[in-house]
């Protein structure tokens, strides 16, 4: 079992590789965390239930991450996360969603820990599309 860790992520590195390879390094599976800082750019996802695909925005300016948060666990035989975001630009404005690869970190502080017991593991869903906890 890890101790819970805190860790600053690298400027100009994609947010979730960053978190990815956090939880990687130290062998984790299973556990959950926190991020807040800044981004460059950001891409969140929305889930179109009906279509059943992630409708993807850019947003190309700098934010804050007022929140961002999430989990790990096993998709596919390796490390997966998955993370939502609430990020604030300079008019105030919070928006929102799944968090996409192509958000670059500016500044970014991730509090992670471990979560014991039994493998956490990913599998399609047939109801809704999507790849969940089995
Ligand atoms: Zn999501």
């Amino acid at each position: 079992m890890h101790e819970p860790f805190l860790v600053r992520l690298p400027m100009g590195e994609d947010l979730l590789e960053a978190i990815q390879r956090e939880f990687e390094i130290r062998s984790i599976s299973k556990g959950s965390f926190t991020v807040i800082g800044a981004v460059d750019r950001a891409v969140l996802g929305f889930y179109d239930p009906v279509d059943r695909i992630y409708r993807n925005r850019e947003f190309p300016d700098p934010l804050e991450i007022c929140a961002c948060m999430g989990n790990v666990s096993i998709k596919d035989g390796a490390i997966f996360v998955h993370a939502h975001a609430v990020l604030a630009g300079a008019d105030f404005q919070c928006l929102g969603g799944h968090l996409m690869p192509g958000t670059v970190i500016f500044a970014s502080e991730l509090s992670g820990s471990e979560v014991p017991g039994d493998a956490l593991v990913r599998g399609f869903d047939e109801k809704t599309g999507l790849t969940l906890w089995v």
